[in-house]
């Protein structure tokens, strides 16, 4: 069970443009604009933020999609909380 949590989470990134490592970048990572280093060529990946408006307003509607699922299965397990 906590092998198959621990592969899923290592799902998370994407190849290198250079050298085809698996970078690991959370959402979050991407979203602040923080810098991402390969650890494979050491390649370092600066976010073009005005670049990829469109891909970081399509994460940022995914997170606020799944912070909403989040607050409504919390809600679900309050049954006396309206
Ligand atoms: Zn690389």
């Amino acid at each position: 069970m906590l092998q198959g949590l621990k592969a899923q989470s290592d799902n998370h990134g994407f190849p290198c443009p250079c050298c085809n490592f698996k970078i690991k970048a959370t959402i979050e990572q991407i979203l602040t604009g923080n810098s991402i280093f390969c650890a494979g060529c050491g390649l370092q990946l600066d976010i073009d933020r005005q670049g990829s408006a469109q891909a970081i307003d399509a994460l940022n509607t995914l997170n606020e999609a799944v912070a909403q699922a989040e607050a409504q299965v919390a809600k679900a397990k309050k049954p006396g909380a309206r």
